[in-house]
């Protein structure tokens, strides 16, 4: 072999094909040098090898946690054609490597042994050969870094043909090489999260509280045979932590979803409005700010008995939970500000799943915490989290990466009103003014405020989806249909009924003494959608029992005499009204301000049939579909 044979480097746990690669590389002409085990095993097979300790002229030491790491091997690596490096290594003795042949120790295997210990784990974590990796594949531009069995069969035939590797198959083993050592990293990471990071219990909090800790252990996934299910974040402290219960990983998508809709709903507003939300599956069922409730309202959302001490939070709670009450019943709660005692006691009687905040008031943890025996689940929040820019999600072991929704939503995106009739004022008797003959019309601050609220919720939904709003809250939403025209009827249906519920013979529905909250809501759900008079007769008796004396239906002429008088409505779209259709059903729903973006060829019909109604209709310019 001459001196100036080109070098192989070859050091692999995983020893597959290593004999065959190792023959066609020397049939090649390479000089090969191993580590340890990997030089045993072909020299046993009969070829001739060289110890890595014949250039380092030190021995494998510690047990082999000292192999390859020295100098002579990684100026051998990292050296770049260039007249200095070359000096530097001529100086030391050392020859270039043109190959390194590399395959880490199996850390992963080794921890997921039912008996692995953490002694046994840490053995397992691979230093020299991912320096090997690193090095070999920073330097690309000259080495070939072959971290996979399965490359071996390309690199014999590139050689053969070429005498040489082209610099696109090493521009592709490099990444390779990368990806395989931020894997190994990664487990490593996720061992030692589980290990040291998580706060299991409270010996761990007070151990992981000096330095944050990153982990929140999940009872389980989306589904009780999901197990395990962990939260986490890479980087810096976790900013949600469990003050009570112990939350699943629906309730924590559900926290974290609702936590950004309420924040950025509180933040839209100058000055900043408490903001509430309640989730559920994902999706808001409801979404407020702390517009004071008047009597009637207080007495719809079930808050009659104390409306004197509502808080602006309460207030934004009891309207959020008051949108959809059926939909709410078991909700995660997000609130915009620290939670006070009034606040507390409202959600306290409500059926419900957790609840976050950025804080909570001595009197209102003490409440919460004992909510559900302990069971519910209270988070806090640090309101000064900002998550990283760029959002990553696997689906089906593949990983889908975006820039996070960010976009702002206040008051600036419903400038552009393209509906024809800007006198609407004169037209529709709307509480509009055209501002100065300009061809912006400035809406009111309650439709703005509407519209806002409609939007951001938007953002948080499973799209398709569109949303009535009034009074600063969600009052009708329908999420996640696959057709547009089927939300709008869906979130307008749901309009309807909350308008119906508040129907003078609704709020004098006589039940009995001792008709649990949630009961009462499923019976005036019956009662609204007139379900009830068409029920089976067992449903209907079982319904009939709740009242000390059985009401008669609402009569057609009652209802539409009622709904008249929803009016002032605010509906938006998360992404364009592809026909009139959706227009004519908001309209049939109180709507009286539409925001949506632009870009159906139907948009001009859409506008036309808005300004046939009287409707301002602005488009946003921003689609909102998530998933
Ligand atoms: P061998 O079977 O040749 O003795 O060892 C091969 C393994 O050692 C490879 O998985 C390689 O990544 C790893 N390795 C190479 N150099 C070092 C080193 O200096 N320290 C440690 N801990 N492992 C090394």
């Amino acid at each position: 072999m001459s001196s100036s044979a080109p070098i192989a480097l070859l050091s692999v746990y995983d020893k597959t094909g290593l004999l065959p690669f190792a023959k066609g590389l020397k049939e090649l002409g390479f000089r090969l040098l191993g580590s340890g085990g990997t030089a045993k095993m072909i020299r046993e097979a009969g070829m001739e090898i060289e110890d890595v300790s014949s250039i380092t002229k030190a021995p494998e030491m510690l047990g082999g946690r000292v192999k390859t790491l020295h100098p002579a091997v990684h100026g051998g690596i990292l050296s770049r054609d260039i007249e200095s490096d070359l000096a530097d290594l001529a100086t030391n003795k050392i020859s270039p490597i043109t190959l390194v042949v590399c395959n880490l120790y199996p850390f992963v295997l080794q921890t997921q042994k039912p008996d692995c210990t953490l002694a046994g784990a840490i053995e397992e974590i691979d230093i020299g050969g991912v320096t090997l990796l690193r090095a070999a594949a920073k330097n690309h531009a000259r080495v070939s870094i072959i971290s996979s069995p399965s490359d071996y069969d390309v690199i014999l035939s590139e050689w053969k043909q070429d005498s040489a590797i082209s610099d696109a198959t090493k521009r592709g083993l490099a990444l390779k090489a990368f990806e395989s050592t931020k894997a190994y990293d990664e487990a490593i990471a996720d061992y030692f999260r589980k290990m040291y990071a998580s706060v299991d219990s409270e010996k761990d909090l007070i151990a992981g509280a000096g330095v944050g800790y990153q982990r929140l252990p999940l009872r389980y996934g989306a589904n009780p045979h999901q197990k395990p299910a962990q939260a986490f974040v890479e980087q810096g402290e976790m900013p949600v932590k469990i003050l009570s219960g112990s939350p699943g990983y629906i309730n924590l998508l559900d926290a974290l979803n609702s936590w950004a809709l309420v924040k950025e709903l509180a933040e839209a507003f100058n000055p900043p409005l408490p903001a509430a939300a309640s989730f559920k599956h994902v999706s808001p069922a409801g979404a407020a700010v702390g517009i004071p409730l008047d009597e009637r309202e207080a007495q719809v959302f079930g808050v009659a008995d104390i409306k004197d001490s509502l808080s602006p939070l309460a207030s934004a709670y009891a309207r959020a939970r008051g949108a959809d009450r059926m939909s709410s019943f078991g909700d995660f709660i997000a609130l915009s500000h620290p939670v006070d005692a009034i606040t507390a006691r409202i959600i306290n009687r409500e059926v419900s799943d957790g609840v976050i905040a950025p804080g909570y008031e001595p009197e209102a943890l003490d409440i919460l915490s004992k909510k559900k025996g302990g069971k519910y689940c209270v988070l806090q929040m640090d309101a000064n989290y900002v998550p990283p820019d760029i959002e990553t999600r696997q689906v089906y072991g593949i990983s889908l990466q975006q820039r996070r929704n960010d976009c702002k939503i206040d008051e600036t995106l419903f400038q552009n009103i393209v509906t024809s009739n800007k006198d609407v004022s004169v037209a529709s008797n709307l509480p509009i003014r055209p501002a100065n003959h300009l061809p912006l019309i400035q809406l009111t601050k309650q439709a703005i405020t509407d519209l806002t609220v409609a939007t951001l919720a938007l953002k948080y939904t499973q799209s398709n989806s569109v949303c009535y709003a009034l009074n600063g809250a969600v009052i009708g939403l329908g999420a996640g249909q696959q057709s547009r025209i089927h939300c709008t009827r869906l979130a307008g249906d749901k309009a309807d009924n909350w308008w119906l519920r508040h129907h003078p013979r609704v709020l004098a529905l006589p039940f009995k003494k001792g008709t649990k909250r949630a009961d009462k809501a499923n019976a005036i759900d019956l009662f609204v959608t007139g379900q009830v008079f068409e029920a089976d007769p067992s449903e209907r008796a079982q319904w009939e029992s709740l009242f000390d004396e059985v009401p008669a239906p609402l009569s057609k002429e009652e209802r539409d005499e009622h709904m008249k008088q929803l009016t002032g409505v605010a509906c938006a779209s998360d992404a364009f009204f592809p026909f009139p259709d959706n227009v004519h059903r908001a309209r049939k729903s109180g709507v009286q301000y539409l925001a949506a973006p632009g870009g159906s060829i139907m948009d001009a019909e859409c506008i036309k049939t808005a300004d046939n109604y009287g409707i301002v209709f602005a488009h946003t310019n921003l689609r909102l579909v998530s998933s």
